[in-house]
């Protein structure tokens, strides 16, 4: 359909977005740091799409990846059979990965990752036969993608209300954000690392033998761009290694260099037992995902009383040959314009520039991490997200796109991003947040 007006009566009703009443901001093109609309406006990406368009929008090396690839191998059945590509980004990515971390399992999406981390940890127990392992624990506030799994250990109510009970043997640990917290933080906050803690009221409740995993978002994005305390990583893996539970960090968001470092654990020092990624391995371009896990893990299914055949899992597109080539482009690209560390590198302009919007009107914390940010603003009574998303309309009309979760701007650019851009950005920011109810 070549007209835009009716789209709501076909489509837009049953995506997420139940907020275009009227006519949908529509996006016709994409370059680098901005969209443009359908009038013609330039926009800054604010949020690299959906924290995922790490290298920016349509990179030459990227959109030259899939037309040869397309026009090479389409698809390669992801049982029987393999690919050269799928074995590239596999040794590719295991070499980027945190030591020890050298095995892959490909997936579409970040839910599809996380089911997929879920049901290896489940299976590595049961191979090692230790099938009494089946508690899964997550955490408050933690959100792992919108799938039965995901929203199970999620720690989002408002995500699971309609879905009956979900998993059995789930239970959340306490999220480490005190809500009277307004503490304008840099970085990780000074103190905190005893939340952690709350995985052994956990333990206590239940015989820790019994649980199989963790997983958390070593920053948690989508519920507020939330810093784990200092030393509240650390702890965790302690109390994880003395019970023998594994650990999962659950990195959609925070992969591929949204901190200054190819993945969180490396940011932290950490080293889980399996790390979920997604968005940024394609720079958001294909759906794709990937779960990496110990070898310890990949030896289990191997050599373990019930080996592999017991589980059976994969996807019909997992390791598709032209999502393969959309990853190798975009590690190139992250490699050969050093994004991986570009967060770290301009952590201190970006977090300058953010703090200087804590004198705006209804700003009540301020958090930054890598290329990552936060302003959260005080709610209006009855409305808790109504003075963010007027935020989010205000800045659209201004050229600038940001996402909002409750009333907290996320901001997450592309790490192509230069001070000009961040300039705008906060210039924009601040016009708006000074003239918002
Ligand atoms: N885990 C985390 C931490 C995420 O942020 C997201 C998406 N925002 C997901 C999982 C789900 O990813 P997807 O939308 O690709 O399924």
């Amino acid at each position: 359909r070549s007209e835009t007006n009716n789209l709501e009566a076909f489509w837009m009703p049953f995506t997420a977005n139940r907020q275009f009443k009227q006519k949908p901001r529509m996006l016709v093109a994409a370059e680098g740091m901005h969209y443009t609309t359908d009038d013609g406006r330039q926009i800054l990406d604010g949020t690299a799409g959906l924290w995922c368009v790490n290298a920016g929008h349509k990179r030459p090396k990227i959109v030259e990846a899939i037309q040869k690839q397309a026009a090479e191998l389409d698809y390669a059945p992801a049982f029987q059979m393999g690919h050269p590509k799928a074995f590239e980004l596999a040794s590719k990515l295991a070499a980027m990965a945190p030591q020890g971390m050298d095995h892959v399992f490909f997936t579409n999406s970040g839910s599809e990752s996380v089911e997929t981390a879920l049901k290896i940890a489940l299976a590595y127990h049961r191979a090692r036969g230790d099938a009494g392992r089946t508690r899964l624990i997550g955490r408050e506030r933690g959100y792992h993608g919108v799938n039965f799994g995901g929203i199970s250990v999620g720690g989002i109510v408002a995500n699971r209300k309609s879905f009956g009970t979900l998993l059995t043997g789930v239970d959340h640990m306490r999220h480490t954000h005190d809500p009277d917290r307004n503490a304008f933080t840099r970085g990780q906050p000074e103190h905190g690392a005893e939340f952690a803690d709350d995985l052994e009221r956990i333990c206590a409740l239940h015989d820790p033998s019994t649980i199989a995993a963790v997983i958390v978002e070593p920053m948690a994005g989508s519920t507020g761009v939330l810093m784990p305390p200092k030393g509240y990583l650390e702890r965790l893996r302690a109390i994880c290694d003395k019970h023998g539970i594994l650990l999962i960090f659950d990195e959609v968001i925070t992969g591929f260099g949204r901190l200054g470092s190819p993945f969180a654990a490396d940011h932290f020092g950490v080293t889980p037992d399996l790390i979920t990624t997604a968005k940024g391995l394609t720079n958001g371009v294909i759906p794709m995902g990937a779960v990496l896990a110990k070898k310890e893990i990949y030896d289990a299914f191997m050599t373990g009383p019930e080996n592999m055949i017991e589980l059976f899992h994969g996807y019909t597109y997992s390791g598709n040959p032209i999502a393969c080539a959309t990853a190798l482009a975009t590690l190139e690209t992250y490699q050969e314009e050093g994004l991986l560390t570009r967060a770290a590198e301009l952590d201190g302009y970006w977090a300058d520039a953010l703090h200087s919007l804590r004198d705006c009107p209804n700003v009540i914390d301020i958090r930054n991490m890598g290329l990552i940010g936060a302003i959260e603003l005080s709610p209006i009574e009855g409305a808790p997200t109504k003075r963010a998303f007027q935020a989010f309309l205000d800045a659209y009309e201004q050229g600038l796109l940001i996402r909002t979760t409750g009333d907290t701007i996320a901001l997450s650019p592309p790490l192509i991003i230069e001070k000009s851009h961040i300039d705008f950005l906060f210039d924009t920011l601040r016009n708006v947040l000074t003239n918002l109810d």
